[in-house]
């Protein structure tokens, strides 16, 4: 009798051949992935286990983890699995370290002999040379990374599959020469919302225009649950997974990491392109990536498979997982596979060829199993390299320019901590001084002159580079990391021909894959120093328990008489003022100077008073201000002795709960949505997230705030129509707070939306276009090619090529933007109507440049922020006139004797363009207001010097 299971096994089969015999134009349809053996016949394959054959389905996590808890248990000689934590939605994230027999029975001692190269201070050159002689070299496997990126997924298991079962020779080199980690998948989340939307849906069509190659807006598995890209997130490690990856990472110290991902049309392995982050090494860097990539290069070459390397993959944006290990002395790479994710299990390529997900697994095995083929054979000579790097790493450090960064506890202690704990998930000491300390030689973040003497409070934290990750603490802290100057130059070549070009042509593209600005105390907004000098300071080291469990809350002076304050110059208070409201508490906010309880509070702080609230108050604000970490201050009299404005007064006004909507459909921008689902989520606030439909049809009043997140202006024009647009328009005229993040502001701003009177720099409407274009002309050489010149991209155009990505220009997609570039697109909706097409001197987007922005401290949009200048990304090509109506909150300074730049790269005319123009509007408009942001406040978690503006829209409009 046969088996139902069988039988199907049977029929899959069949078509398997069936499908292969019709389309014979399939590369590696038939590759054969059991070609590395014997293999020991107790080790389950995979297929045995999925009942499919490999790339005729996609497997979903509960599968993976079957097969993974079979393979284990039939090999406990060769695996063991660590499990290393659980994501967002409560999968279990793993580690499997898969080795000889002698090296899994002493994997503690392994780990332990790997840490000591790590730390060459404690570890004498004769000493590593002894560990060198008899350690594997560790080489990490991390896979799916982006969840849609699905061949990587399937790839894992087939890599599992070998090492634990095959006794072929070259394998069993692997194993006793290798501790392989495989990190099995980096996003399980994202991964699970791709597979479970994409099996239930597709059929197999290779046809582009099937609804199968693009996945909807909700299920978009690149991302996390937050929608972060887990490849940005190591600079601020703020999702889970990257804490989760990075503390495991840390305690086994890899040697070799390969990121495997699945998006372009060919694959890519490294040499990595330019720029390269200039805290590496750069003659030890290329040599080992093209070590590694010339073995790839090899065995693609014998296959007759594509592949390409350099192009667009850099090594600069220190936050991706090749560039992160890399800075941590490991050979950090990136593989691109190209069968797989948005194309499925079958995809037609332009030139009518199939690309399958099976041929896709193909090449991410066989470059898997080549790195680890190479590593083996180098195991040596790369154990040396990478007690060498962190040997060199110390010595930069103590004879460098730069020897020690200094952050300031200032008034935000709870900002700083989490600055500190940034740096301490990555592994980088920390140190908080007992007393006061000086530098003969600072140098101070807000930029200036160095100073010939500053003094340093006890309490800073102190960070020495003179340490193993030097090259990390630098390439995180320092505020510009250098950009390669030939680099510039052809960037700026680019944009000359560019600039030159007419405006229907198509321009050339950057080299720039993502920002180019990220030091982590201007992101933070922490006073920071850095010295040329580092000498001795009493101090005790921070560990990262420590750092968890400081808390900054706490009542100070106990039981309130009459009202309790809450200091509004810390980014914890917005949340707690929010969480009081939601417990049903009447909070108001002091909307000049208040006196009280003898001191003096600037303008915007938040006043609980006793008497307007239930006795149940004195409990709940002890326990939130612990919960969120802001300080409190009791109150007992009303009376004050100087000032004009007490607890009592007039001038401190309530304030109404926020019920907020923030849009979540098609068009949204993933990242700019999720970073405000995580923000709200760290901070207990509570939203609905609505399709443009419903908020269409919704009973709006029902609600006072609504946020548009970034995304793109045209298909936000076409999503809410007129009627949509009018419905907004009346719900905040009765009172409505409307808050429009980037591209939602350029689709406020468009001329047949008029939500503000703001207008886009270079669109149609902008009266300032004229002399911009005057003044601009003289820049572009011949009179003849100046007539057509000064038209960038419009913002529409740009769009096209973006798969959920609608910046003008904004870098951080590439990989996404490379699909589109090589293959066709993956299909788009049909074009529409394009109201913000911009036809006149169009800035050129800015790859994610920190400028300086100048606060208006009249406003109760900057309550809280004391200082006259802000550190603000600028990260797109969206200038906004100021408002003519409103207030213009936070903006770039007319004044040319200003400079804007404080780190990062600009185009020659950036600066030009941006003077004057407005970053955070407010537009009072009927009973209600609109506020607009250039970008995004919450720029992947990362920036915290707007975390407050943001939370000032939707906490005070409604009583102003
Ligand atoms: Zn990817």
């Amino acid at each position: 009798m046969i088996s139902t299971g069988r039988l199907f096994r049977s029929l899959l089969l069949l078509s398997t051949l069936l499908v292969s015999f019709t389309q014979a134009q399939r590369d590696d349809s038939r590759f054969d992935f059991y070609a590395r053996g014997p293999y020991r016949e107790m080790v389950p394959r995979p297929q045995s286990l999925l009942r499919y054959d490999v790339g005729e389905f996609h497997t979903n996590y509960a599968m993976m983890e079957r097969v993974l808890e079979k393979i284990a248990q039939a090999a406990p000689d060769r695996v063991r699995v660590i499990e290393i934590g659980e994501t967002n939605e409560r999968r279990t994230m793993r580690l499997v370290a898969v080795s000889s027999p002698e090296n899994i029975r002493r994997l503690d001692e392994i780990k332990a002999n790997i840490a000591r190269l790590a730390d060459p201070r404690k570890t004498s050159a004769a000493e590593a040379q002894s560990i060198i002689g008899s350690t594997p070299v560790v080489v990490w496997l991390a896979y799916t990374i982006h969840g849609n990126e699905s061949a990587s997924f399937e790839a894992m298991m087939q890599v599992l599959y070998q090492l634990a079962a095959s006794n072929e020779a070259a394998t069993q080199e692997i194993l006793q020469n290798c501790v392989v980690l495989i990190n099995v998948c980096e996003n399980p989340d994202g991964h699970e919302r791709f597979v479970s939307w994409y099996n239930a849906n597709a059929t197999g069509n290779p046809d582009p225009l099937a609804g199968e190659h693009r996945e909807p807006w909700s299920v978009f598995g690149r991302y996390n649950r937050y929608r972060f890209d887990l490849n940005r997130d190591n600079i601020a490690s703020t999702q889970t997974e990257t804490r989760l990856m990075q503390r495991a990472y840390l305690e086994w110290n890899p040697q070799v990491f390969v990121d495997h991902h699945g998006q372009p049309a060919q694959f890519f392995f490294p040499p990595a392109a330019q720029p390269v982050n200039p805290n590496l090494p750069p003659g030890e860097t290329a040599q080992w990536l093209t070590i590694f990539g010339r073995a790839n290069a090899e065995q693609f070459d014998a296959r007759n498979w594509d592949f390409y390397v350099r192009d667009v993959f850099d090594l600069f944006y220190p936050g991706y997982w090749d560039s992160w290990p890399s800075l941590n002395g490991a050979t950090g790479m990136t593989y691109e596979t190209d069968g797989g994710g948005y194309k499925g299990i079958n995809y037609r390529r332009d030139d009518d060829t199939i690309i399958t997900l099976r041929s896709g697994i193909a090449k991410h095995f066989v470059a898997s199993m080549t790195t680890l083929d190479t590593a083996a054979k180098f195991r040596q000579a790369r154990l040396k390299d990478y007690y060498n790097f962190k040997q060199s790493a110390i010595e930069e450090g103590r004879n460098g320019r730069m020897k020690r960064i200094i952050l300031l506890a200032g008034r935000d202690a709870g900002n700083v901590n989490a600055l500190v704990q940034v740096l301490l998930r990555a592994g980088i000491e920390v140190s908080v001084a007992r007393e006061p300390f000086g530098s003969q030689s600072a140098h101070s973040y807000a930029g200036g002159e160095r100073l010939a003497s500053r003094e340093f409070p006890a309490g800073s934290y102190v960070i020495d580079l003179a340490q193993p990750q030097k090259r990390l603490a630098k390439a995180l802290l320092e505020p510009e990391t250098v950009q390669d100057a030939a680099f510039v130059r052809e960037q700026l070549a680019r944009f000359a021909r560019n600039e030159r070009r007419g405006r229907g042509a198509s321009k050339e593209d950057y080299g720039f894959y993502d920002i180019t600005a990220w030091s982590l105390p201007l992101a933070f907004g922490v006073e920071a120093y850095w010295t040329e000098d580092a000498g001795n300071v009493r101090r005790d080291a921070v560990s990262l328990a420590d750092s968890l469990n400081l808390n900054m809350g706490g009542v100070q002076g106990g039981r309130a008489q009459v009202a309790y304050i809450i200091p509004y110059d810390n980014n914890a208070a917005p949340a707690l003022a929010y969480r009081l409201q939601r417990e049903g508490f009447r909070i108001a906010v002091s909307t000049r100077t208040l006196s009280a309880g003898g001191r003096t509070w600037p303008r915007g702080t938040i006043v609980v008073r006793v008497s307007r609230n239930s006795e149940r108050l004195h409990d709940a604000i002890a326990r939130l201000s612990r919960e969120t970490g802001a300080p409190v201050w009791s109150v007992n009299t009303g009376f004050y002795e100087t000032g004009e404005t007490g607890v009592g007064s007039g001038d401190v006004v309530a304030l109404s709960l926020p019920r907020i909507i923030v849009v979540a459909d098609e068009g949204v921008d993933h990242t700019s949505y999720g970073a405000i689902w995580w923000m709200f989520d760290q901070a207990g606030v509570e939203f609905t997230p609505m399709t443009i439909a419903n908020l269409r049809r919704a009973a709006l009043d029902r609600y006072n705030v609504i946020i548009i997140p970034d995304g793109s202006a045209d298909r936000y024009f076409s999503a809410f129509g007129k009627g949509g647009i009018e419905s907004l328009r009346g719900w905040v005229q009765r009172g409505g707070t409307l808050i429009c993040i980037k591209g939602a502001a350029v689709f406020a701003a468009l001329k047949d939306v008029n939500l503000t009177s703001s207008r886009l720099v270079g669109s149609e409407e902008d009266e300032q276009k004229g002399k911009d274009e005057a003044e601009a002309r003289p820049q572009t050489p011949p009179a003849s090619q100046a007539e057509e010149s000064g038209s960038a991209q419009s913002a529409n155009q740009k769009d096209k090529g973006r798969k959920g990505q609608t910046q003008n220009g904004q870098a951080g997609a590439k990989e996404e933007e490379q699909t589109e570039k090589l293959e066709g697109a993956p299909p788009e909706l049909p074009p529409i109507a394009s109201p913000s097409a911009r036809p006149g001197v169009v800035p050129e987007a800015v790859p994610g440049a920190i400028m300086r922005a100048t606060v208006d401290r009249t406003t109760y949009l900057t309550y809280g922020y004391e200082e006259q200048q802000l550190a603000v990304l600028v990260n797109s090509g969206y200038f906004f006139r100021p408002s003519k109506e409103g207030t213009n909150a936070v903006v770039f300074s007319p004044d040319e004797r200003q400079g804007l730049r404080i780190s990062g790269y600009v185009w020659p005319n950036t600066e030009k363009l941006l003077r004057g123009t407005a970053y955070v509007m407010d537009e009072p408009t009927g009973r209600g207001h609109v506020i607009l942001f250039a970008e995004e406040p919450s720029f992947r978690g990362i920036w915290r010097t707007t975390t407050r503006l943001f939370f000032n829209s939707i906490l005070f409009p409604s009583a102003m």
